[in-house]
């Protein structure tokens, strides 16, 4: 049975050192804060922005919340944007993704002044994450880097697979672990015997979006399985890419879905909002 990797402690343990921080820049007169927007009634992204509020709070943030009905023009959002990025309050802008149809992702993320886009999707962000001098992490990427951490795992010379190639998660995962010097393997749907790619793996990383696909014979003896994927089950649960109950046995390290990855995102998010207050304010 493999060691489960316990999302919530190191993420707690994550804001714990934030908030320690947070406090002392606070005494210095210091005060950091985190603006989210969101666009319409999304269910599911109206509780990743009540998660995020939630954690402003725990680490000690000023958070301020913008809740724009779905009609919202494209103008109306960019104004909104332009007022955030003079706002010397705010330290980090974070629009809530995905946005309605109507509204364009990538026109909106470009309007937001890159030291102030603490979701690091900006391009100016990206690329700096490309080239390995980034201030901001992508933040599941990041969070996945942490938990591997968390086992004592050295990545260097690793066979490392990335399952997924998103903008978000699959390729600055990759670079993340080549930074690592990790020797990194990216697979996606046209990927040939994925199995064949995956079983090389000391660390897999599954980024798919398929409910339980991963199951055993994916997988080495002993390999650690980080699962990024937040599926529904055939019966409404909640579950991640990888078939954990098969997996468990053969892992030597494994993260559960629910209870994994999903904390360390949020726990990152404000790991950049700190970043970024601590720049505005001159604070090394
Ligand atoms: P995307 O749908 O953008 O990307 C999925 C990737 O998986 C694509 O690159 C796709 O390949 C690849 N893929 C799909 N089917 C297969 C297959 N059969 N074999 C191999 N590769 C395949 O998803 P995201 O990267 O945004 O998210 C992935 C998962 O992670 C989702 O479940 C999402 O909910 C979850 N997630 C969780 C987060 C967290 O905080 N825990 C944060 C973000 C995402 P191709 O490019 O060829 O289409």
């Amino acid at each position: 049975m493999a060691n489960i990797i316990d999302g919530k402690a190191v993420s707690a343990q994550v804001k714990e050192d934030i908030r320690v921080e947070t406090e002392k820049l606070k005494a210095q007169g210091i005060e950091i804060g985190l603006a989210v927007v969101i666009v319409g009634n999304d269910p599911a992204s109206q509780v990743y922005v009540r998660n995020k509020e939630k954690a402003c709070e725990t680490v000690g943030f000023n958070s301020y919340k913008y809740a724009l009905p779905e009609e919202t023009t494209e103008q109306e959002l960019l104004a909104l944007v332009d007022k955030l990025n003079n706002d010397d309050k705010v330290d980090g802008i974070l629009v809530q993704l995905p946005l309605p149809k109507h509204l364009d992702d990538k026109i909106i993320i470009n309007n937001i002044r890159p030291d102030k886009d603490v979701d690091a999707f900006h391009p100016v962000n990206v690329g700096k994450i490309m080239i390995g001098d980034y201030s901001f992490l992508p933040c599941t990427p990041a969070g996945v880097m942490e938990l591997i951490k968390s086992t004592g795992t050295e990545i260097a010379g690793k066979e490392c697979v990335v399952i997924g190639r998103s903008n978000i998660v699959g390729k600055p995962q990759a670079m993340l672990l080549l930074h690592q010097s990790g020797t990194v393997t990216i697979c996606h749907s046209k990927t040939k015997d994925l199995k064949a790619v995956t079983s090389r793996a000391d660390i897999l990383v599954a980024a798919v979006g398929r409910a339980k696909m991963i199951t055993a014979d994916y997988v080495k003896q002993g390999a650690v399985v980080i699962d990024v994927g937040m599926n529904r089950d055939e019966n409404g649960k909640l579950c991640g890419d990888v078939d954990f109950e098969s997996v468990k046995d053969k892992a030597s390290y494994i993260t559960p879905v629910p209870g994994g990855v999903g904390p360390m995102t949020i726990a990152m998010l404000m790991k950049n909002t700190l970043t970024a207050g601590k720049d505005h304010h001159g604070v090394k």
